[in-house]
């Protein structure tokens, strides 16, 4: 048979890190993996998308909602 073994690492998309994907969080924004030690720390972003927020952090634009 060729059953797969469990394998439920994935890596970080902050960190680079392979861990848990059980254990991890979705990005805030694309929903891809990041490990629960980034989120520990305060990250909710991947890295792309971290980039981009800080990016546009500097001019945030007024919303309306
Ligand atoms: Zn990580
Ligand atoms: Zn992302």
């Amino acid at each position: 048979m060729a059953q797969l073994q469990e394998h439920d690492a994935m890596i970080c998309r902050f960190c680079g890190n392979e861990e848990r994907a059980s254990e991890g969080y979705p990005c805030h924004d694309c929903g891809t993996f990041l490990c629960v030690m980034c989120n520990m720390r305060g990250v909710v972003r991947c890295r792309a998308c971290q980039a981009k927020a800080e990016g546009t952090a500097a001019a945030i634009p007024p919303r309306a909602t």
